[in-house]
């Protein structure tokens, strides 16, 4: 069954701690595609314990150049060669991260063993980055609201229309190898009839996650994540401490429930939780956000998710 999976890596924001490594998110489909959003410090030793393999990973997308979200990456990148990496790795990111990871990297790059593809990123857009059976992975990158140049993504999975047999039958022809044919082409030509994929099916089901990175409350990010399956949103405060939130660039519990609510997410999960809430303390930060969004989660270490289509 088509699902997507999810594992929490670092749920913390600015500095590691026993409890939270620094922002970074394990997402994986179906069919074994993976993608590490962001790479704090600590990404490796949380990765084993989900348990994945550096392998595993087909594009890492890095929101901005703050360490507690990039401090990981050079580690990650020796542990691949260590353990002789041969598949291709995509990298992308703001053109300060890429640079960021060019100088540190490229000196060695001829000993890694393997190739980096690097997407410069800016402003905003839009790529497939997986493409499998008819079924899509889209990424859509917008600015956030904190530094100058930081990204916020939204991963969609779109899944090949399905073929409605009625409408088939409706138009008087038969199913048959021809089909697999018509999910690339959209239009083929059978028993001299014109058929177009649009007229013979229902449009496949959509799966997006949308993940801010460190933001203040953003209206591109809102525009962003509409509608999205589950949107993983920056939550270092509680309200209390809103004046430093937005100071710094950061947002409160309550602010990502807001975004949530406005952008008519399904779900939402609270991350980059400040190591300033231990234990328990950081439930203040869950509860605040449920009194505006009941559907919200709060963000541990190693925590996994589940998305099913
Ligand atoms: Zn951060
Ligand atoms: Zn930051």
């Amino acid at each position: 069954m088509p699902h997507v999976g999810l594992t929490v890596l670092g749920s913390g924001g600015v500095i590691p701690t026993n409890e939270r490594l620094t922002s970074s998110f394990l997402i994986y489909d179906w069919r074994g595609y993976t993608i590490l959003l962001d790479a704090g410090e600590g990404v490796q030793i949380n990765l084993h314990k989900a348990p994945k393999s550096v392998h595993d990973i087909d594009l890492i997308l890095i929101t901005h150049e703050h360490g507690d979200h990039i401090n990981g990456l050079a580690g990650l990148l020796q542990s691949m060669a260590v353990t002789r990496r041969e598949s291709p790795l995509t990298i992308g990111g703001p053109p300060s991260v890429i640079e960021f990871s060019k100088e540190t990297l490229e000196a060695t790059s001829k000993r890694l063993g393997f190739e980096i593809n690097y997407l410069v990123l800016e402003n905003e857009g839009s790529l497939t980055v997986n493409k499998a059976g008819g079924d899509k992975l889209i990424v859509t990158w917008a600015p956030a609201c904190h530094t100058q140049g930081s990204l916020a993504y939204r991963l969609e999975w779109i899944l090949r229309p399905r073929i409605n047999m009625e409408k088939l039958k409706e138009i008087g022809v038969r199913p048959g190898p021809w089909l697999t044919d018509l999910f690339e082409k959209r239009t083929v030509i059978i028993d001299d009839k014109i058929v177009s994929l649009d007229s013979i099916s229902t449009p496949g089901k959509v799966v997006s996650i949308t993940y801010t990175g460190d933001t203040a409350p953003c209206a591109s990010i809102i525009d962003l994540a509409k509608g999205s399956t589950l949107l993983i949103h920056d939550s270092t405060y509680s309200s209390e401490l809103e004046g430093e939130a937005i100071a710094r660039g950061h947002s409160t519990a309550e602010h990502a429930a807001l975004v949530a609510q406005e952008a008519t997410v399904e779900n939402l999960l609270l991350f980059h939780v400040s190591p300033r809430y231990r234990g328990y303390e950081a439930w203040k930060l869950y509860r605040e956000a449920r009194r505006v969004f009941p559907k919200t989660m709060l963000a541990w270490d190693l925590m996994n998710i589940r998305i099913s289509f």
